[in-house]
């Protein structure tokens, strides 16, 4: 037997199982039916006795004798009855479908260890369907049973679990023909690891909780190790094969900034990101790196001064935003920042004029246009710049992998690129699926910003809020009022945001409100953001448009109606458009008043924390990986074992084993790794899929 041997050779199976085998479950091959791992274990270690039934025992073994053995009939269905005793009581045994052979062959008055759930009605215990034991135990025989995933369809042609258990028996004989070490003496020591045969004998049959933990473990480590693994081995190639133009200078562009422009001090996380990316900009390897940080962490300034770094050098930079609204913004803002020197900034997106883009497309050209700011439409082919040495993407995951292609080709040797996070990513999928890129991380917020205040309303305080808004108005401060517009209902959606803004008008009668949603023309919602920017309305009704990015630092109330329709990560970006100047602000999430479990672990963790970092965390353990990830990149975290929402630690400590290793051996070359190199590159290369942001 060797691992590739087909099942239908294995003691037990023949061909016409190995074939139902392979349609319902997929399985094949020897190797495939060792990883076909138990979804639990029947711990037969423990004899209850009837009087110590409740009625949460769920499955549990008992012993005693069988008696009075009968059949019963009601209405048309047959059932077969059983008696069963041990000295502290009497419960039934039920089978509801069953063979005359079961019910001649069943073990009366002989001692036997019965084994399933029990059912409880009337405070009468029964148990339908036991397994049945009549062999004495011996002390210390392995005590759990594997209980494999199985199906009906499975079940009804004999493949039940006791021919799993038994198959798996025989395999599991083969162990030292089928499985071969993956990890070096020093990581399994280090570890404390089972051998990798020992391993997967304790995944099938545990010889107790203790070695079914440790078998466990060890199968997360591999899957983790090997993944990370490949991540970095790609990382390291890149690093050797992907030529960039060096940025050896910090020139007079980014000091006459630093040091006359800026109109705040950095805080020290964006000191220590700058000179991170500075660091990988100097040498001549494309940087490819992700800029994480909370709403308002200062990503934007960041941007900035890089984009002067590489002026200084004497290349153009382009920065690309998502939305019109939210290149309009940084366009602006970069504008102002940017007012007292001479560098040339120009807006490009859908919306601009054939005579401005004729502009822009000249002086991409002839390199008089340092810095480009906008959206998609930067990447169209028309748009031919003369030296581009990096781009900056704002909002990551709203650029397919096609998009970035074409930003790479941008250049003969392609630009440097830097992608901003719109919210923290949690720290496992981080170190898991964006291990190929390098990654900077601020986790300061600007000094003398005040925590949000988040409060959870309902309809029936509607009129408390309304009066909480017109004293901020009246302080000075303007207000968002946030409704969803989900796709499949949008004419709907846009009725309650038509409805809310007459509300809003019609209570605010004596202020100013303007509205933006996504339907609007460019040109309409550059009016309506202008209005509300410039503080002429104090009132902004919207949808999700003003999600990301969209920053008036005079807003200081955020109401989000409805609020148990947004997900977690968007009513954090939504939080975030408040908060920005140094005024107290007030987040007020509207809800109905019936909430779904879900919707009010959201609303709690809202109102409990402002950390996008732990707000990221609840996400995901509410939506699991893939939905974070987004459907693009869904499909990798088909993990077998590893559990990104609860194997944290594992997955640092893999990811920490790998840099270390492969810091001391890169090729792993040293005979100590070789072990690791062949296993690698005969299961794992190409298998990873990666995530590639450039
Ligand atoms: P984000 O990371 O969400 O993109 P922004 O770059 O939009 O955040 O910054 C949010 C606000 O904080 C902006 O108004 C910006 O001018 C301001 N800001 C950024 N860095 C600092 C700092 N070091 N000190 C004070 N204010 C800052
Ligand atoms: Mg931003």
């Amino acid at each position: 037997m060797t691992p590739e041997t087909s099942i239908e050779y294995v003691k037990g199976i023949g061909p016409d199982r190995a074939k139902l085998i392979k349609s319902v479950l997929g399985l094949s091959t020897v190797d495939d039916l060792l990883n076909f791992y138990p979804i639990r274990y029947l711990d037969k270690s423990k004899v209850f006795k009837i009087s110590q039934l409740e009625e949460s025992s769920i499955e549990i073994q008992l012993k005693g004798r069988i008696t009075q053995v009968q059949e019963v009939q009601t209405g048309k269905t047959k059932r077969l009855s059983a008696k069963f005793n041990d000295d502290t009581g009497t419960m039934d045994l039920v089978w509801f479908q069953y063979s005359k052979w079961l019910k001649e062959q069943l073990p009366i008055n002989r001692e036997v260890y019965i084994f399933g759930k029990i059912n409880v009605f009337n405070r009468q215990f029964s148990m339908p369907h036991p397994e049945i034991e009549v062999e004495e135990k011996k002390e210390g025989e392995n005590r759990l049973k594997p209980i494999y995933p199985s199906s009906e369809k499975l079940t009804k042609r004999g493949l039940n679990q006791r021919f799993f258990q038994v198959i798996l028996r025989n395999i599991c004989k083969e162990i030292p023909n089928l499985v071969e070490e993956n990890f070096p003496d020093y990581l399994t020591k280090a570890f404390k690891f089972l051998s990798r045969q020992h391993t997967y004998l304790n995944i099938h049959f545990p010889k107790d909780m203790e070695h079914y933990e440790k078998a466990d473990n060890r199968l997360k480590f591999e899957e983790s190790f090997f993944f990370q693994l490949g991540y970095a081995l790609k990382k390291l190639h890149h690093r050797s094969h992907s030529p960039g133009n060096p940025f050896p200078i910090v020139g007079d562009h980014f000091n006459d900034f630093y040091n006359h422009h800026i109109p705040f001090d950095l805080t020290g996380a964006q000191k220590r990101v700058l000179k991170e990316i500075r660091l990988d900009m100097k040498r001549p390897v494309q940087m490819n790196r992700l800029l994480q940080g909370d709403v308002g962490s200062g990503k934007t300034m960041v941007a900035l001064l890089t984009m002067l770094i590489a002026m200084d050098n004497g290349f153009q930079s382009c920065l690309m935003a998502p939305t019109e609204i939210l290149a309009q913004q940084h366009y602006n803002g970069i504008k102002e920042l940017l007012e007292a020197t001479d560098i040339n900034v120009r807006l490009l997106t859908g919306s601009s004029k054939t005579s401005e883009r004729k502009i822009i497309h000249e002086e991409l050209e002839n390199g008089t246009l340092s810095i480009l700011v906008g959206t998609h439409a930067v990447l169209e082919d028309k748009v031919k710049f003369k030296n581009l040495g990096l781009a900056i993407i704002d909002e990551q995951h709203r650029f397919g992998v096609a998009q970035r292609a074409k930003l790479w080709a941008k250049n003969k040797i392609p630009p440097h690129i830097l992608v901003m996070t719109a919210t923290p990513i949690p720290r496992t999928l981080a170190m898991s699926f964006y291990s190929d890129l390098d990654v900077s991380v601020i986790d300061e917020m600007p000094v003398g910003r005040k925590p949000i205040i988040t409060a959870h309303r309902r309809e029936k305080d509607r009129t408390y809020v309304y009066n909480f808004c017109r004293d901020e108005i009246k302080k000075g401060r303007q207000v968002y009022f946030v409704y969803p517009l989900i796709e499949e209902s949008e004419t709907l959606d846009y009725k309650n945001l038509m409805e809310g803004l007459d509300h809003v008008m019609t209570a605010f009668s004596d202020y100013n409100t303007t509205m933006l949603h996504g339907k609007m023309k460019p040109a309409e919602k550059d009016a309506a953001m202008n209005y509300f920017a410039s503080g002429k309305a104090e009132i902004m009704v919207a949808t999700t448009v003003i999600e990301v990015g969209v920053n008036v630092p005079n807003a200081s109330v955020m109401v989000i109606e409805s609020s148990e329709r947004f997900g977690l990560s968007q009513l954090h970006q939504l939080r975030g458009r408040v908060g920005r100047g140094a005024e107290q602000s007030y987040c007020i999430l509207m809800t109905s008043d019936k909430l779904s479990k879900e919707s009010r672990t959201r609303i709690k963790t809202m109102t409990e924390t402002n950390d996008g970092f732990k707000i990221s965390e609840v996400d995901m353990q509410l939506r699991g990986p893939g939905d974070i990830l987004g459907t693009q990149q869904s499909g990798v975290v088909d993990f077998k074992r590893l559990d990104l929402v609860n194997d944290s630690a594992i997955i640092k400590t893999t990811k920490n084993t790998v840099d270390k290793i492969l810091e001391a051996d890169p090729h792993l070359a040293n005979p100590d790794n070789v072990i690791i190199k062949n296993y690698y590159l005969r299961y794992y290369k190409g298998k990873n899929k990666w995530s590639k942001i450039s």
